[in-house]
């Protein structure tokens, strides 16, 4: 087998790596490239590799850095199956079709500012994708269980298992039975952390030749989730006496219903009952239909959850499937409201003009709970700005602030290290999927143990 690193090679965006395994060529992802717009123009280039000649794409899991380029793939001629796991068929539905609405728009405004004559992005003026596109790709998808071994071609079985990141996220085991001795290819996918909540831990698969290993936070051990928990009861009822509005920026897929999940759980003794709770956000309540429809991917403890009361997506003062107008009149709550909305780091979405409402009083505060990348107005809230431009509006910021960590989603190094240790067969690990320190760490730290560790480049070849 080979393995060629299109993406996600010391950079945690645009995961794409090339297998060549019994004769064929598949591709493990086919990820958005995000960050600044130069970053982001990266997606417009040709693929380094011709997709007419791709037989498969295996996804590890629906979110845009795993799936964003998928509708450019087919666009520029692959048109072979595209195998996931079931959910994860759910989800690139959601996914992909708000990516191409995102990106018409973001064309239609160009085109506007162009026949305004006022000044617009020449790159712009095309959307990246239509959602013509994505129909395209959507007809291509094959859903797979877990820990079910499907023969793709033959001498090549594929088998997914958990991953416990998001809802359908797996692990990738490429088995290659063509040659004298078969060799096993595993790619971690992005790695949840243990207790996750709702999901299942990240299962281990047996044996492995070679690891692709994600290393996001390959350099530090997060927070104890419970001392998370606690503060976030803490701040609502402090923000109960002040008489004031919580609003929490929040991805829509993952984290705005493990927000419900920690609602319902802690109904009572977060004092949640005389709240009204608000999830604004569209496609949170199109995931939320597709968790909906895969409890059985749940834990023991989420199952229990979901069958006791509160439901979490069904609490009585919870209100979601909200149209613009109901979106609107949240702005005229003066007090006693929670806001869940998107996007996560305040870039888009619904979640702006609750904050150019919100943000000016002192009774109000925001709830960090997600990761704010450089440059973003989640990022310059969380670093304390007195005032913020939101909306075209200049803001004066006087509510309150808290960045709460250890809610994350991928898994620190000690439980990276302990993944990788209940392989058997003491493969040989690549990282990808982390920014230079962490992997270089993460590295150092295999190579401790004696484990062959080294750093994916971009474009160059290994074999397995
Ligand atoms: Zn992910």
């Amino acid at each position: 087998m080979k393995i060629r690193f299109h993406g996600a090679a010391g950079e945690v965006t645009g995961s794409c790596h090339e297998v060549e395994a019994a004769g064929r060529r598949l591709l493990l992802d086919c990820g958005l490239i995000q960050g600044s717009r130069e970053d982001e123009r990266r997606n417009r280039d040709p693929f380094d590799f011709d997709p007419a000649r791709i037989d498969g794409v295996v996804m590890s899991h629906a979110h845009l850095d795993h799936c964003g380029r998928l509708p450019l793939l087919v666009q520029r001629g692959f048109d072979g199956p595209i195998w996931a796991q079931r959910a994860t068929a759910d989800l690139l539905r959601v996914m992909l079709e708000d990516a191409a609405r995102i990106a018409e728009g973001d064309a239609e405004r160009a085109r506007r500012r162009r026949a305004e004559g006022r000044s617009f992005d020449a790159d712009e003026l095309e959307p990246l994708y239509t959602q013509a596109d994505v129909q395209a790709v959507l007809r291509l998808v094959r859903g797979l269980e877990y820990e079910e071994p499907l023969a793709l071609f033959p001498g090549l079985t594929l088998t997914l298992r958990d991953a416990g990141h998001i809802l359908g996220s797996a692990s990738v085991e490429l088995v290659d039975s063509s040659g004298p001795e078969p060799r096993t290819l595993v790619y971690s996918g992005d790695l949840g952390p243990k207790g996750t909540p709702i999901l299942r831990d990240a299962v281990v698969p047996p044996r492995a030749d070679l690891v692709l290993l994600e290393s996001t936070y390959g350099d530090r051990a997060h927070r104890e989730r419970a001392a998370t928990i606690e503060e976030l009861g803490r701040i609502f009822h402090e923000a109960w006496e002040q008489g004031g509005n919580v609003l929490i920026p929040a991805f829509a897929v993952g984290r705005s219903q493990e927000l419900l999940y920690w609602f319902a759980r802690h109904y009572e003794d977060w004092g949640l009952g005389r709240w009204r709770i608000f999830l604004d956000s569209p496609m949170a309540t199109r995931v939320i239909e597709v968790y909906d429809r895969h409890t059985r991917l749940f834990d023991e403890d989420a199952r229990r959850v979901w069958a006791g009361k509160p439901h979490p997506f069904r609490m009585k003062n919870l209100h979601i499937s909200l149209d613009q107008v109901q979106s609107m009149a949240i702005n005229q709550i003066r007090g006693g409201a929670i806001v869940i909305a998107g996007s996560g780091m305040c870039t888009g979405g619904r979640i702006r003009h609750h904050l150019r409402h919100q943000l000016p009083y002192e009774r109000n505060h925001v709830l960090f709970v997600g990761y704010q990348a450089r440059g973003t107005l989640g990022r310059r809230l969380v670093d304390g700005a007195a005032h913020v431009r939101v909306l075209g509006h200049e803001v004066p910021v006087r509510a309150k602030r808290h960045t709460v960590g250890g809610l994350s989603a991928h898994a620190d190094q000690p439980g990276l290290l302990d993944w990788y240790a209940r392989i058997g067969g003491r493969p040989r690990v690549v990282l990808v999927h982390g920014e230079d320190r962490p992997r270089q760490v993460l590295a150092e730290m295999l190579q401790k143990r004696n484990v062959v560790a080294d750093l994916a480049r971009p474009g160059e070849t290994m074999l397995v």
